[in-house]
């Protein structure tokens, strides 16, 4: 496998208007809270501290730029779901999402972080229906994997997958994840240097 040899933050961003110029591909990571998504990025890149991981609610909703190995970006974006979260905070967050979704011209793919552990929850069901119904391409991670065994992950994917097919003729790709074992790691890697591949050709 080819691992990240190089992962650089470049700046948090509270609106779209700043965020780098988009000259690079893009790929988002996005996900409710506690989802395990910083502990994924740092394991994609390989560096313990570069996305904080945290369980506190009311963090400073940014978005943030990592340039991976000179070729790409990796963006953190904040996450979703904090019970405790005001109307008022809601509403920013998702104002700043819709406008990073909708115009941010080098965005190749979002990979959308679901708990494997979980039934499928509204709150990501219809997020998934609001990036198709935009028509902005994202793949589905399933993160914890080591949480249960490897049947009970089988059983549990195959149930979303049951729901999904409710929602979509086509099921986007579909990763397992454990930062944990480092399951995944490498698809998730492979699947970005393709798409990175196929642009420059
Ligand atoms: P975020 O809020 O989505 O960024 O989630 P974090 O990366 O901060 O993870 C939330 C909690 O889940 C932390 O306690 C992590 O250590 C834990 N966690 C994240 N990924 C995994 C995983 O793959 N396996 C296990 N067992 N725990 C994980």
């Amino acid at each position: 496998m080819q691992e990240i040899k190089k992962a650089l933050f470049v700046k948090s961003s509270a609106q779209m208007a700043d965020c780098p110029e988009p000259n690079l591909p893009e790929y988002a990571f996005i996900g409710r809270s506690n989802v395990g998504k910083s502990s994924l990025i740092n394991l994609l890149t390989q560096q313990n501290h570069l996305a904080k991981i945290s369980t506190k609610p009311g963090k400073t909703q940014l978005i943030n730029h990592f340039l991976i190995d000179e070729a790409w970006y990796l963006v953190d974006l904040p996450g979703y779901g904090w019970a405790k979260v005001s109307k008022t905070e809601k509403a920013k967050w998702k104002k700043m999402v819709n406008e990073y979704f909708e115009q941010r011209q080098n965005l190749y793919n979002v990979f959308l972080l679901v708990d494997s552990r979980h039934e499928p929850l509204q709150i990501d069901l219809e997020f998934m229906q609001w990036l198709g119904e935009n028509g902005i391409p994202f793949s589905i991670v399933f993160t914890k994997t080591d949480k249960q065994g490897k049947t009970k992950t089988q059983q549990n994917l195959a149930a979303y997958k049951r729901v999904l097919r409710k929602q979509w003729d086509e099921l986007p790709p579909i990763f397992a994840t454990s930062t944990v074992t480092g399951e995944g790691k490498s698809d998730l890697l492979q699947y970005i240097r393709d798409i990175n591949n196929s642009v420059k050709n």
